[in-house]
């Protein structure tokens, strides 16, 4: 399986790391990844789109 964090081969240990920006997320997981994406990525790809595509191992 593969998804944007797979191709740019981000790490699937925490921390979580955005795909396009390489901005580190604090705490143990997505916290404002919403926010996040919709205020800087929304216009290269729709953060529901990027949500659903993440893998299995990335996305928990
Ligand atoms: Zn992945
Ligand atoms: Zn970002």
């Amino acid at each position: 399986m593969s998804c944007k964090c797979c191709e740019k081969k981000i790490s699937i240990e925490r921390p979580r790391q955005c795909p396009e920006c390489g901005h580190i997320f604090q705490g143990n997981g997505w916290d404002g990844i919403d926010a996040h994406w919709r205020a800087k990525h929304e216009a290269v790809l729709p953060y529901k789109e990027f949500w659903e595509s993440l893998c299995k191992e990335h996305k928990s």
